[in-house]
């Protein structure tokens, strides 16, 4: 490996998957090679997963890296990035891993350099711990369009934990940065909406589920729609979306066995009421997910960023460490009060 490699230790703050995740982004991004130890050494099962080798792969075809140590399991990976090189490709997570989360990572490399991909990714697209496809779909990607970046996405087929067998397909155009982010206020609410998804299962687990948002949120029936999906294997998950002035925010709970849809419910509507009650424009996912472009547009243009969001979390402050070891910013969280915080990015 070359003198410049970088070296993360990925059991750094939350020690989890994103740590891999980010700096295998930001290395395809600036050509600047990684060697990643410890990864995901806070979990209980450590190590590179389907998912994150997924996730390593992907973004090794669109750079050409030469890789070591992307195994299964693999505790540490030495990461040599070459050329970016747009066009159509289609990436498998191989089991039920989530595919949403493979496309945040690999989008990055191909948004900052100029041409058009055309890529189909096929895993699970609605995942506990991981952004569902209406999350990407209705909050990450508009708000990434307001930035100026050109990229969207269409479901193809849904894909819940464990059976998978999902696919969306994204379209993009790389070669412009993204301008800082600015989002202080949330403004007015213009909609909310609950769609309750299953596939494979009984209807009546929707319809409890939207029972329960109608009590516990006071959304009318009209605001609430059960929707049967095809899928490859059982799946159920309610998605809460409002739709504010700033941008939106989705809430999702997810039906596991054993679980009362009742409790799924009420989990997502609590999830939901404490943005609402935050009266912030970024929740707790999407707070995690704009450090990446605001350290770029600090990169690019040497323009700082800021937003207000729920309490910054300990995934959030350990992604804008990692960040800040690869592009030219400095982060700062500043809380306002017990339920919210500034973050601001500024050049370094
Ligand atoms: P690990 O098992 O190591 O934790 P992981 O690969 O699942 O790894 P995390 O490090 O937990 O990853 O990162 C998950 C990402 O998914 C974070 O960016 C988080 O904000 C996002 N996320 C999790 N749940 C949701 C959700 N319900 N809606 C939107 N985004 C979500």
């Amino acid at each position: 490996m070359s003198s410049e490699t970088i070296v993360i230790d990925g059991s750094q703050g939350e020690g989890g998957g994103q740590v891999l995740r980010t700096s295998l982004a930001l290395s395809a991004v600036t050509g600047v090679p990684l060697r990643i130890t410890n990864i995901r050494s806070r979990r209980r099962q450590p190590g590179l997963m389907r998912q994150h080798l997924a996730a390593v792969r992907a973004v090794s075809e669109v750079c050409g890296a030469t890789v070591r140590g992307d195994e299964v399991r693999s505790l540490e990976l030495e990461f040599t990035p070459g050329p970016i090189t747009h066009g159509d490709r289609s990436f498998k997570v191989g089991t039920a891993g989530s595919a949403t989360l493979v496309c945040q990572t690999v989008l990055w490399p191909l948004l900052a350099t100029p041409g058009r991909s055309v890529i189909s990714f096929e895993g699970g697209t609605h995942n506990p711990m991981a952004p569902p496809f209406e999350f990407l779909q209705r909050v990450f990607l508009p708000h990434m369009r307001r930035l100026g970046l050109d990229i969207a996405a269409t479901l193809e087929q849904a894909g819940f934990y464990p059976a998978g067998g999902g696919r969306f397909v994204v379209e993009l155009e790389g070669g412009y940065p993204p301008a800082p982010v600015e989002l202080h206020g949330r403004g007015e609410i213009l909609s909310c909406e609950a769609l309750a998804f299953v596939a494979n299962l009984p209807n009546h687990i929707a319809h409890r589920e939207l029972a329960v948002v109608q009590r516990d949120l006071n959304w009318s029936p009209e605001q609430c729609h059960a929707i049967e999906l095809d899928g490859r294997g059982p799946g159920n998950a309610l998605c809460l979306i409002v739709k504010a002035e700033a941008g939106a925010e989705v809430a999702t709970g997810f039906g596991e066995k054993g679980l009362l849809a009742e409790l799924v419910a009420e989990r997502a509507c609590a999830q939901l009421q404490a943005w609402l009650d935050a009266d912030v424009p970024v929740g707790e996912h999407l707070a995690d997910q704009l450090l990446i472009p605001m350290a770029l547009a600090a990169a690019a243009d040497g323009q700082a960023s800021s937003f207000v969001s729920t309490t910054p979390t300990l995934h959030a402050r350990t992604n804008a460490q990692v960040i800040a070891r690869f592009l030219p910013v400095e982060f700062e969280f500043e809380p306002i009060d017990e339920r919210r915080g500034w973050v601001r990015a500024r050049p370094r």
